[in-house]
């Protein structure tokens, strides 16, 4: 349980550092980060197939069956943005 623990603690954070960083490089706007700390789909260049072997179900952001705790809205599990943290 405590590993569990852990392990969203280190989601959470990676998922702060990401929207953080990447609104930090002028990618997204400080409303969008902010608003409930999802970025749009044009902000995060996301696209609806994988990048190389690199797809929203491998990443740990992805939440199935379809959805992302990064970027707003439906995404595919076989999507791709550049936020993308590969899943230990
Ligand atoms: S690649 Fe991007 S859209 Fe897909 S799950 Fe990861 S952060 Fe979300």
């Amino acid at each position: 349980m405590e590993s569990d623990s852990r392990l969203s603690r280190r989601s959470l954070l990676k998922s702060v550092v990401v929207v953080t960083g990447a609104a930090c490089a002028g990618l997204i706007t400080r409303r969008e980060a902010l608003a409930q700390g999802k970025a749009s789909k044009e902000a995060m260049k996301y696209q609806d197939h994988p990048n190389g072997d690199k797809k929203c179900s491998e990443c740990m952001q992805f939440v199935a069956p379809n959805s992302c705790k990064v970027v707003e809205g439906t995404i595919s599990p076989n999507g791709y943005c550049i936020a993308f943290v590969k899943k230990p």
